[in-house]
């Protein structure tokens, strides 16, 4: 055991009790665990504002100055503590509302405060709420102790015991008094000079107790730098283990299968990116390794096609194929898709999905173990264990954003040689995102929509006017077309959503009325018959409007669908936005997207519903909406884990992940087995990687 590696109880001062909460609420069990749980900023005490400089926005600051006027307003539950806070520039009020009693009776008004916090305004006024305070006595220019402080996350369960933000400071400055020369450098030395890195046991050291805001911002760089370079690590290591190791089935050959739906079926031309990326891919399926690619493409731009004559390619290898969607609705439109695009052809395709009867999902295992089933449509439900092919040879995994590494994995046990696998995306993901998170993919992109679209007009209206909007439906209606109303479900269990969208349906019926329109509705609680039922018919052109949730976001394809009206379009994402405004323009109709709000809206929902009505291009959309939200919102891909940063953030760290993704490039290209004595490091953490997870088996 190394001295990083030692486990936490043996700090001295900790205790057993405390060691376990750190466990428990931190998942801290180590040293280097602990070393690593970073300040989430510093105090620095020297740095004194006045309270004429305050304004609202102002981030943490530190004020001195004296605190008078204590009195409590409210009682019980709504007490609340006012004090007046004055320097010599002005007076600002600091509020608590709870431990009144306690600060009430400690607070002196003969000596000067050091008083930190976040400034907000209230009324009109600027305060602050729940300020840490420090006594400084009563000599006027008396400076404070010490520069920076760290300030700790913690939890309440932890501050109960005694675990505040000053403990963990405590200790971290007594573990770092102990590993002095204890702690390696895990970076190549060649990259430390290429970059001017500082070694890690300095950067450890000043990114907790700082000597300066420079030395901070040096190390909080190399912290964040060896975080993306090992991220990077992971997945590029991984891949070319797996082109050293896995020796990929070749499919050489195109047969009767792909040729004859190619020249018999093929409804369309191919788009000249749909040819490159079929080029693309063939050249992966006959190179002997494992493919696993990311095709990215815009909606509506024929993923579903490639998918097809490639699965194509791997039957006529006399191996099966399955493609695998997010949603049952999905599921089973492709399947009808498929279906009808290869009738004639004597390929048999199945559908597995949550809702396949108990009966008829025996009898797809059978046929997909006895080789029956050439291609399977599925959700979920199908990399179930139980699910086992004849030779299962290639994967296509539709809208990938909801499945995370470990699902995709799990598919490699299906064979005995690694199916090739096809990742498909419609949300373009912005280029650092996509580098951080789906490094051990190579990637596709399909950059051209099919010929003869129309771009789909965007407007943003306001409830004032809505009878316009109703008027525009009915002129559409009349001409045919079909529409969608679409109402924000962010939970599916959200009551007042629910509400909301029976509301909306109500008064659609009552502007649409029977029996001259006909109107559907879809949410996430309705059974999967009755979902389908409503879908089939709204497909088939028998309902004329179809109110949803989004759940018809991903993938849905109605081409006479040419009206999509997002009703409180400021809730939701701008990804989100783009990929309901996608289900429409897909037939030769001028389409129409319709984002409905009410007057008042923040300044960031202005700004994405702009960035909707001029731009169609989901790849600058993506931009955006990474941007106005943030990487820590992305919260789906937090918790599927394919994104766990501590430090680093993936938009304005975009130079950090470039240089981390290229240096491990070329290091693994003039070493991919990392045997060179500079590597040593590296190899050591690759080894204590594969034997703590046996990473080598997660794509
Ligand atoms: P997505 O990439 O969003 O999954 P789809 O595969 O659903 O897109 O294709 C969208 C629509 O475009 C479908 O109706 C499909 O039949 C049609 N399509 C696909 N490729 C072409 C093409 N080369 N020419 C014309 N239409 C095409
Ligand atoms: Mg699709």
């Amino acid at each position: 055991m190394t001295f990083l590696e030692t486990p936490i109880e043996n700090l001295s001062g900790l205790g057993r009790a405390r060691a376990s909460l750190l466990q428990n609420e931190l998942e801290i069990y180590t040293y280097e665990d602990l070393l690593l749980h970073f300040p989430i900023r510093h105090v620095d005490r020297t740095q004194i504002t006045s309270v004429s400089a305050l304004h609202a926005s102002s981030p943490f600051v530190v004020l001195r100055g004296r605190i008078s006027n204590l009195n409590v307003s409210g009682m019980g539950r709504s007490a609340r503590l006012n004090a007046l806070f004055s320097d010599a520039t002005g007076s600002i009020i600091l509020t608590w509302f709870h431990g009144i009693k306690w600060i009430q009776k400690s607070i002196r008004s003969d000596v000067n405060y050091l008083v930190m916090g976040k400034p907000a305004t209230f009324n009109g006024h600027i305060n602050i709420v729940h300020p840490e305070l420090e006594l400084l006595g009563n000599v006027a220019g008396q400076q404070p102790a010490h520069g920076f402080e760290p300030v700790y996350s913690t939890t309440e369960r932890m501050k109960e015991r005694g675990l505040g933000t000053k403990m963990i400071a405590k200790l971290m400055s007594q573990l770092l008094y102990l590993s002095q020369g204890q702690i390696p450098e895990n970076l190549p030395l060649p990259l430390l000079q290429k970059f001017r890195i500082p070694p890690r046991a300095v950067a450890l050291h000043q990114i907790h107790f700082p000597d300066s805001s420079n030395d901070m911002v040096r190390a909080i760089q190399r912290m964040k730098f060896e975080e993306l370079f090992f991220l990077q690590l992971d997945y590029q290591y991984a891949k070319v283990e797996r082109q050293h190791k896995s020796t990929g089935r070749i499919f050489s050959v195109i047969g009767d299968s792909f040729n004859r739906f190619y020249s018999e079926k093929l409804p369309f031309k191919l788009t000249g990116a749909q040819k490159r990326v079929v080029r693309e891919i063939r050249a992966d399926m006959r190179s002997g390794h494992q493919m696993n690619r990311l095709l990215q493409g815009d909606v509506g731009s024929g993923k579903t096609l490639v998918a097809l004559l490639c699965m194509l390619i791997a039957v006529d290898n006399n191996c099966q194929a399955c493609l695998m969607a997010p949603t049952e609705i999905l599921a089973q439109q492709h399947f009808a898709t498929l279906s009808k695009m290869l009738a004639g052809l004597d390929l048999h395709v199945d559908l597995l999905t949550g809702s396949t009867k108990t009966a008829e999902k025996r009898k797809v295992r059978e046929r997909l173990l006895n080789g029956t089933t050439h291609i399977l449509v599925g959700t979920h439900a199908l990399i179930e264990d139980s699910v086992q092919f004849h030779d299962l040879g290639f994967v296509v995994i539709d809208e990938q954003h909801r499945f995370g590494v470990k699902q995709r994995s799990k598919l490699w046990s299906k064979s005995q040689v690694p199916p090739h696998i096809l990742v498909m995306t419609a949300t373009p993901i912005p280029r650092t995102l996509a580098m951080t998170i789906y490094g051990d993919l190579d990637c596709s992109v399909i950059d051209e929509l099919p010929p003869g679209r129309m771009p789909i007009k965007t407007i943003h209206c306001s409830e004032r006017e809505r009878l316009k909007v109703f008027s525009f439906l009915h002129r559409e209606i009349e001409r045919g077309r079909q529409i969608y109303v679409v109402y924000p479900l962010i939970e599916e269990s959200e009551k007042a959503d629910l509400a909301n969208l029976m509301d909306g349906y109500e008064s659609i019926v009552r502007e649409f009325p029977l029996p001259q329109f006909q109107t559907s509705i879809l949410h996430g609680r309705m059974t999967p018959d009755a979902k389908d039922y409503e879908m089939t018919r709204f497909k088939n052109g028998t309902t004329n409007i179809m109110v949803s949730t989004t759940v018809i976001e991903v993938g849905v394809d109605v081409p006479n669908a040419t009206v999509m009206v997002i009703e409180n379009a400021d809730r939701f994402g701008l990804s989100q936005l783009h990929q309901l405004r996608g289900r429409v323009g897909r037939g030769g109709e001028q389409s129409y997207c319709i984002l409905m709000t009410s007057d008042h809206l923040s300044a960031t929902a202005k700004e994405r519903l702009e960035t909707m009505v001029s731009s169609s291009d989901g790849f600058r959309i993506a931009e955006v909406d990474l941007k106005l939200r943030g990487p820590g919102d992305l919260q789906g891909l937090q918790q599927s884990g394919l994104l766990k940063l501590r430090l680093a953030d993936i938009v304005n760290d975009e130079n950090i992940v470039s240089a981390a993704r290229e240096s491990v490039m070329q290091i693994l290209q003039l070493d991919p087995r990392l045997e060179r004595p500079e590597h040593a490091c590296l190899q050591l953490y690759i080894n204590k990687k594969q034997q703590e997870i046996g990473w080598s088996k997660i794509s």
